[in-house]
């Protein structure tokens, strides 16, 4: 099964990712996550992105198509993919709709979570990841069962994105509404289209999804 999750910053679009990964074997392909490794690792493309991140706007639909399609070319993804952050333009859903149809692969559903504008900025701001596994916590909605220390793991060390402030989080609310919502109206038109309450608890919204997903 190939899905899309679509949805704005802290729509929990990462959170419910993971669960699948764990759940079915799917794969989570967050270009989010690897314009960051690309920048931790200081390669040409994190050069080029570090900077319209910081500022909350898009990289551009060309490095982001190039970046997209090489990893479709990975075996990992065999098993099902989850496209997590991609697409969030019409550029970009365009032409992954061609690259699927060149490589022989399928988009089984797109999903939707819908959230209010006015809870996502707390979400956004309050959220952390444990260092080492990548488990997502939250100042107020999840912390861990024992202060600072990781439930999953133990570890003890954990990070927050550089752009999980504010300021970045109201751009990149914005450059949701302006450049990614318009394709909600494209996948609604193939009939791939399915709408969940992002407002619900994190263990309804994994229930909704799986219903969905059959
Ligand atoms: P995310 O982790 O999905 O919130 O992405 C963090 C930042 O990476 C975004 O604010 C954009 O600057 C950039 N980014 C991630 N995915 C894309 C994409 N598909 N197109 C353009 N920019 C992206």
């Amino acid at each position: 099964m190939n899905i899309i999750l679509l949805g704005p910053p802290g729509a929990g679009k990462g959170t419910q990712a993971k669960r699948l990964e764990t759940g079915r074997g799917m794969i989570q392909l967050s270009t989010g996550d690897m314009l960051r490794a690309a920048v931790a690792a200081g390669t040409e493309l994190g050069k080029q992105a570090k900077e319209v991140m910081d500022s909350g706007n898009l990289v551009s639909d060309d490095l982001m198509i190039g970046l997209i399609s090489e990893r479709l070319d990975q075996d990992d993804t065999k098993g099902g993919f989850i496209l997590d952050g991609f697409p969030r333009t019409t550029a970009q859903a365009e032409a992954l709709d061609v690259m699927l149809e060149q490589k022989g692969l399928e988009l089984d559903y797109v999903i939707e979570l819908r959230v209010d504008d006015a809870a996502l900025v707390r979400r956004v701001v309050g959220r952390y990841t444990c260092a080492k596994c990548g488990q997502g916590y939250h100042d107020e909605f999840q912390k861990p069962k024992v202060e600072g220390v990781c439930d999953v793991c133990g570890s003890t060390e954990f990070k927050r994105r550089a752009d999980d402030n504010a300021e970045t989080v109201t751009s990149r609310l914005e450059a949701y509404h302006r450049q990614t919502a318009p394709i909600i109206p494209y996948y609604e038109n193939d009939g791939k289209l399915k709408t969940v309450d992002g407002m619900a608890e994190i263990d309804e919204v994994t229930r909704e999804i799986e219903a969905i997903l059959g």
